[in-house]
């Protein structure tokens, strides 16, 4: 990878050439090792076991994790000198997608490698890393992830659990009650935060044998049945002060960072959940009958097929896009250094922007997957036997945790701001130039979708610095706005990394072009019916009116008829039967 580092959230204001983003048509030989690894391993030992699973026949989920340990599939983002296989972020991807249409299976793994294990990873000190790494990595102890309190989601800095220092300063004290935690049920270890003294938010390393931890009754839910969720208690726990996880007063810094990671991951499990879907209803679309015909020849049908097939593009693309761009980064860090674990968790910072992008865009692609697959399967979708009910069902959580997707909407645009502020990124510059140049945009006579792509950054920054001016320190109550506001950034990343992934392939199949120019014209249906939402909300009259003169100008385009290009590419499905790549 020798593209040069670029900014996380640069993507708006800068014109990137195809060269410059990473693609999965650039994967390496290695890469391409691990993903088929994980998907042969998911298909052969993981899927046929499924039902077992879902019935929570925990010593099967266990024995396939152990399988999967002794794979490397645990330890990709465990670092060599811990026992792992320290491998970069697109392997990591690669090796969620291909979990990812395993549902609850996904979920055990993704809290195991994820969330369970890279508190350690990044904060940890060097004997807790020795102590847990490899044993996480081989599935010989189990963790799990406690932040969420019965009082306290979205909002998880008002957590009330207390911990309190023992007079001989050996032990803390925990007290309060944790709900909602993945692996409960099988954890031998819980990464759980607390407040000390009810005011410093801590995070600690708590072993599930201590007396006074008590665990709830596995709990009953709508989806990813096969996963343990359980709420725990702890009644006076007393905690070794040695494991205390990375600085008193600072688990807020575990807690938000490590999410990021988890956002990106979620995202890439999404994209490789919808890839199962959409195999499923081709064939079934192939093989139903009615009205004397193979259900996949109606045009109604097609379209569905086509649309969950461009979204699933779009996701993919952006998920390794920015894949490249963390290990573009993190390709500079020493990983030998003391303070490797540090850069590298900066490195991922970097890009919070793109992965709560990546969340919530591959956690509705998957929605939007299921549920028209459910549709093509028509009642036979709403059976067990039939295989898209059961990610119909476990799709669903996928917008609620790792931030619910309303608070990383909030995130998206919040984030970008936050750093316009800090003077690390010129978008507020940028925005109050084009706010002055307002009345003098020029019909622009080029129509190239990379034209519109130019377009809908201008409008993103047109509409949101407008925003920002009305409302001044109020703009973060003006959530609807935000919302907007977040949905056109997150169009302009899935545009522009469909766009210059299909540039960047040498001879691209009609197929692409036909999934490109969908994609933009769609995009840009949408785009402009979010910016007139916001404009329309922040001013009125005569403003109002040069506001949409000049967004009419940005974003200038004929409609194509897309009509075509979605039975093209529903007819590529078909004879491939399954989806692209
Ligand atoms: C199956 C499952 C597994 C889970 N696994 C774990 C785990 O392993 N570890 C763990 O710690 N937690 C876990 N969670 C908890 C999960 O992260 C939370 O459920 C999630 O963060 C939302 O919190 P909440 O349920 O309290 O909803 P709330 O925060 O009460 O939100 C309710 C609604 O209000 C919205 N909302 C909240 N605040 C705002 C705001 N400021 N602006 C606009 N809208 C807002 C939300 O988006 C949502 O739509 C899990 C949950 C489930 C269901």
């Amino acid at each position: 990878m020798d593209n040069p580092i670029v900014k996380g959230g640069s993507f708006l204001i800068e014109d990137l050439e195809p060269q410059a983003i990473f693609t999965p048509e650039d994967f390496t030989e290695d890469h391409r090792m691990i993903g088929k690894t994980a998907r042969d391993f998911i298909d052969r030992e993981v899927m046929p076991k499924l039902s077992q699973i879902e019935e929570q026949q925990w010593d099967i989920t266990l024995g396939l994790m152990k399988k999967a340990g002794e794979l490397g599939l645990l330890s990709v983002d465990v670092p060599e000198k811990y026992g792992g296989l320290g491998l970069d972020k697109t392997s990591s991807m690669l090796v969620a997608e291909a979990f990812g249409k395993s549902g609850s299976f996904a979920v055990t793994y993704g809290d195991q490698t994820g969330i369970g294990t890279l508190p350690i990873v990044f904060f940890g000190t060097e004997q807790q890393k020795e102590k847990y790494l490899a044993k996480f990595a081989t599935a010989e102890w189990f963790t799990s992830y406690s932040l969420t309190e019965p009082n306290s989601g979205s909002d998880a800095i008002s957590i009330r659990t207390t911990a309190a220092l023992s007079p001989d300063k050996k032990y803390y004290t925990l007290n309060g009650s944790k709900n909602f935690l993945t692996n409960a049920g099988i954890a031998d270890f819980y990464i759980t935060f607390a407040k000390i003294d009810g005011q410093q938010f801590t995070s600690f390393i708590v072993p599930k044998g201590l007396p006074g931890i008590t665990l709830g009754k596995e709990e009953k839910k709508m989806g990813i049945k096969g996963s343990s969720t359980r709420t725990m208690i702890l009644e006076n726990v007393q905690v070794p002060v040695e494991n205390v996880l990375g600085e008193i007063g600072k688990g807020h810094k575990i807690a938000f960072n490590i999410l990021n990671f988890g956002r990106f991951k979620l995202g890439a499990s999404a994209i490789g959940g919808s890839k199962g879907v959409i195999a499923d209803a081709i064939k079934y679309a192939k093989t139903r009958k009615q009205f004397g015909k193979a259900i996949a020849e109606f045009g109604l049908i097609q379209h569905k097929l086509a649309e969950m097939a461009i979204r699933i593009f779009a996701g993919e693309s952006m998920v390794y896009r920015t894949a490249g761009l963390i290990d573009t980064a993190l390709a500079h860090v020493n990983r030998e250094g003391a303070d490797a674990s540090t850069q590298i968790l900066k490195g991922i910072e970097e890009y919070a922007v793109e992965c709560s992008i990546l969340k919530v865009a591959g956690s509705e692609i998957l929605d939007y997957v299921v549920d028209e697959g459910v549709q093509i399967f028509g009642g036979y979708g709403f059976m067990e036997e039939y295989p898209v009910a059961r990610p119909y069902r476990d799709s669903r959580i996928n917008r609620i945790f790792e931030g619910t997707n309303e608070i990383n909407r909030l995130l998206i645009t919040g984030m970008l701001l936050k750093r316009a502020m800090k003077g690390e990124l010129p978008l507020m510059q940028k925005a109050q130039q084009l706010i002055g140049e307002i009345t003098g945009f020029q019909d622009d006579a080029d129509s190239s979708d990379m034209r519109l792509v130019r377009g809908a950054k201008k409008t993103a920054l047109f509409a949101a610095g407008i925003a920002v001016q009305k409302y001044g320190t109020a703009f973060e109550e003006e959530q609807e706005v935000i919302g907007h506001i977040s949905d056109i950034i997150m169009q302009i990343y899935a545009m522009e990394s469909v766009l210059l992934r299909v540039q960047k392939m040498k001879e691209a199949a009609p197929i692409y072009q036909d999934i490109v120019r969908t994609f933009v014209n769609d995009a840009i249906l949408q785009i402009e019916i979010h910016a007139k939402q916001i404009l329309a909300a922040v001013a009125e009259g005569d403003s109002l009116k040069t506001y949409l003169l000049a967004l009419r100008k940005l974003l200038k385009h004929t409609p194509i008829n897309t009509i075509p290009c979605r039975r093209r590419i529903a007819a590529q499905l078909l004879e491939r039967e399954s989806y692209l790549v």
